[in-house]
């Protein structure tokens, strides 16, 4: 099968459309066992729909959320449905009047080479931005911006001098929370696991100081980092470090809730913070967030993104993969710190 794109033809990877399928809900880490890759043939599309090819699929943490037996936010994935995630693709063939062909749209592609948008499963057109990889759109210019940014500008509210303090900062999401916290005026800590992550936070990315999660004196230097406490936390990994922040909150500090990864792989997660009495004294406010609340505010948020990223105050971070069949392991990357900023794999070109 091929396809005539923007006047060049676009012969398709074989005839098939790989994808994983969720065969088991793991206890703890995603194993081998977990997916199934099977091989199905290219969705033909009636009225109302469009093919789009993927190209970019996003590693977000909360996929592991999604294949539990609990729902969150959103329901479980079945077992026998394909794996839920982000990705960005091409439309290469339309049916739907919101949709043409060699457009960039980004949405809920799953773990698959080909998808179909439609009304009931919509994806967002994005514009190609020159000499940025198209990932930008799952990075800063997608989601992973705008939970970074709802989290800082409408939750945190840093004001200039105020010291923020950012865990999983050299991740997607914290590495842009902190660069936006930092262009806001405020002293900006970052959390991060391992000397080099640390030095990145610091040197690259103009991070005020940098904690390493990983050195035996990680919780002095949270305090040495912090000399006049903390007002905002944006949380990102919950556990031992979210306690140890608590401990050093300010008066009136501002906790946004964002995510607490240290717990994602464990059904056992641990008891509640230690620290907890301090929000109290301390008359804080802690706000969990879930990003797609505020879809609404995407343009309005990546406007302003993208003018920090011309302006060269703000940069993307990624790691990017290659190769499909690498999706179940690659996920595991996000709980190993194996990644720098937005975890995406490329599928096809
Ligand atoms: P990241 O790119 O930050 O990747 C995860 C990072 O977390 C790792 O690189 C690692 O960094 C750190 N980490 C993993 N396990 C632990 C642990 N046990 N202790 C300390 N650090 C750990 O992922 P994202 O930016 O995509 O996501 C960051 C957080 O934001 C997650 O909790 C996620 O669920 C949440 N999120 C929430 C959203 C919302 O709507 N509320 C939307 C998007 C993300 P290191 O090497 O530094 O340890």
């Amino acid at each position: 099968m091929s396809f005539r794109v923007g006047g060049a033809r676009l012969a398709l990877m074989g005839e098939s459309n790989r994808r994983f399928i969720l065969r088991s809900r793991p206890d703890r880490r995603i194993t081998p066992e977990t997916f199934e890759l099977v091989e199905e043939a290219i969705p033909e599309i009636e009225t109302g729909e469009a093919l789009v090819r993927t190209q970019w699929i996003s590693l977000d943490p909360t996929n592991r959320t999604w294949i539990n037996e609990t729902p969150t936010y959103l329901p479980p994935v079945a077992i026998g449905e394909v794996m839920r995630s982000v990705g960005l693709g091409q439309v290469v063939a339309s049916k739907h009047d919101a949709y043409r062909e060699g457009q960039l749209v980004a949405g809920l592609t799953g773990w698959q080479e080909w998808a179909v948008a439609s009304d009931a499963a919509p994806f967002r057109p994005v514009a190609e931005v020159p000499a940025v990889s198209p990932s930008v759109h799952l990075g800063v210019l997608g989601i992973t911006g705008l939970t970074a940014w709802v989290g800082i500008k409408a939750i945190g509210r840093p004001q200039p001098g105020e010291t923020v303090v950012v865990s999983a900062a050299a991740g997607a999401v914290g590495s842009v929370a902190g660069q936006i916290a930092k262009i806001n005026g405020a002293r900006v800590v970052g959390i991060a696991g391992g000397g080099a992550k640390c030095a990145l936070l610091t040197e690259r990315l103009g991070f005020d100081a940098a904690v390493d999660h990983k050195a035996s004196d990680w919780h002095d230097q949270l305090v040495a980092a912090t000399p006049n406490g903390v007002d905002v936390d944006f949380e990102n990994v919950g556990g031992e470090i979210m306690d140890a922040v608590f401990g050093r909150l300010n008066l009136r500090a501002r906790v946004a809730l964002c995510g607490l990864i240290s717990t994602y792989n464990d059904p056992d997660p641990p008891p509640g913070p230690r620290s907890f009495t301090n929000l109290l004294i301390q008359r804080v406010l802690m706000q969990g967030f879930i990003v797609i609340d505020h879809l609404a505010r995407m343009p309005e948020a990546i406007g302003e993104l993208a003018g920090w990223m011309r302006e060269g105050k703000l940069e993307q971070l990624e790691t990017v993969l290659e190769g499909f069949e690498q999706l179940p392991t690659a996920i595991n990357m996000l709980f190993d710190g194996a990644n720098t900023g937005k975890l995406v794999l490329r599928v096809a070109d």
